[in-house]
Formats: C-alpha cells, sequence, structure tokens
C-alpha cells in the first residue's frame, strides 16, 4: 500500500523535485516499508519521535526536521540531522551554528517564509527576510549553511490563492538568491504537501513534503 502510493507520487515528480516522505505519527515499520520501496528522505516534525526512529532505520536515511524547532531541543538533532526546513528567527540560526559547531558539522537549513494568511503559521514575512539578509550577521555563522527557503500555503481549498503563494514564493526565492547569493547555494526552495504538491512543483519547488498520500491519515 505505501509502496503503491510512493510509487505514484514519485511518478509524478519531475527531475529536479525530490520527494521529502512526511513520516510524523507513523509508526517505524510505515518508514521502513517506504524505505524498502526506495525512499530516503524523511521528514519529522517532533524531537522526540525523530530521535527515537532515527536508531531504527538504516544510516543512510537523510532526516529533515520540516516543524517548528524550539532552541533548547536544536542539540538532540545536531548530530545527525540532514536539512532543518522551518528556521524561523536569528536566535534558532545562532543555536543551530552553535550546536553544529560542537559536533563539528555545517548543517544546512531553510529559512521559514510566512506567506498564508492564517496568523497561526510561523516565519519570516518577505519584509523580514529582506531586512535579515541585509543586515548580514548570518555571513558570520560558519556552521550553518542557508540553502533555500521553506513555505507552508494558506490552508484552502481556493486553488487560485494557493498557487498565487507560491508564485509570490518562486520571486522572492530568485529575487534573494540573486541578491545575496551569487555563490550559488541557494538552491533549495520547500513546499508542497499532500494536496499542492504539484501546483508547488509547477512553482520551482526542489522539495516537496508529502505524508498523507503516502502513509494515510495521521492519527494523533
Ligand atoms: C505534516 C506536514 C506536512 C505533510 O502534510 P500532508 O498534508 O500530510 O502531506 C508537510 N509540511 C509540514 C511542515 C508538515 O508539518
Amino acid at each position: 500500500m505505501i509502496a503503491e502510493q510512493l510509487k505514484a507520487v514519485k511518478a509524478e515528480l519531475k527531475e529536479g523535485t525530490r520527494l521529502v516522505a512526511v513520516s510524523k505519527y507513523h509508526p517505524v515499520e510505515a518508514l521502513r516499508e517506504a524505505y524498502d520501496a526506495g525512499q530516503r528522505i524523511f521528514g519529522e516534525s517532533h524531537v522526540q519521535e525523530l530521535s527515537a526512529k532515527v536508531q531504527q532505520l538504516p544510516d543512510d536515511v537523510e532526516w529533515h526536521f520540516i516543524g517548528h524547532l524550539q532552541t533548547n531541543k536544536v542539540k538532540y538533532i545536531a548530530p545527525f540531522v540532514s536539512l532543518i526546513h522551518a528556521v524561523d528567527s536569528d536566535r534558532l540560526l545562532r543555536e543551530i551554528n552553535k550546536q553544529a559547531e560542537k559536533c563539528g558539522r555545517t548543517i544546512d537549513v531553510l529559512l521559514q517564509l510566512h506567506i498564508a494568511q492564517e496568523e497561526t503559521k510561523f516565519g519570516f514575512t518577505p519584509d523580514e527576510l529582506r531586512a535579515f539578509l541585509a543586515q548580514g550577521e548570518w555571513r558570520q555563522l560558519p556552521n550553518v549553511r542557508i540553502r533555500g527557503l521553506m513555505t507552508m500555503a494558506s490552508n484552502t481549498d481556493d486553488m487560485v490563492q494557493v498557487e498565487n503563494e507560491f508564485a509570490r514564493t518562486q520571486m522572492l526565492f530568485n529575487e534573494l538568491r540573486a541578491e545575496y547569493f551569487s555563490s550559488g547555494t541557494f538552491d533549495e526552495l520547500s513546499m508542497g504537501m499532500s494536496g499542492d504538491y504539484l501546483l508547488a512543483q509547477r512553482h520551482g519547488a526542489t522539495l516537496v513534503r508529502v505524508g498523507s498520500k503516502i502513509f494515510g491519515e495521521r492519527i494523533y
């Protein structure tokens, strides 16, 4: 079942768009089934759950942390995490740098853009992102590498609005890349979930985060 869903989703992705299989709240057996079907990138959003799963899957899994990350929990995932998707403050970025240094690593991160209409979503507004990058202190953090942007579209059935948000994200991504990352490491755009990943792909997503379409509904 999981293998088939995974295959169906992958078949729709173009070269250049990678699948993050969002496995939060699903048991290790489900991840193993996806792993056996060839999936290597898994996305989790709770530190404790992720830490437990890491020990039960092979070492060649790439673990992406996709949720809101509290500063005091960075240390638990710093030794192994491949990409932190939702960096939403200067403070969090500094803490990741500090913990990465302790592990002798450089950790790849994405800055979270708040583009949705909901009040509850985390992230920088477009102007906050511009100001943050212009200010330049992030350049003094040698153990983090800002690889791109992550965003969540509004939770709505209005696909015109969702597409509009992805299009605006893509424009901002291109603007920031040209302005601040001419050397070329700003190359990842994480957007799109089960309901909208094809739209996201059309607007330049390099990482889509798909959970329920692969693993079924989550039981909380
Ligand atoms: C849970 C989650 C997803 C996956 O959502 P689905 O609708 O199940 O595909 C994607 N991104 C983030 C940040 C999530 O927390």
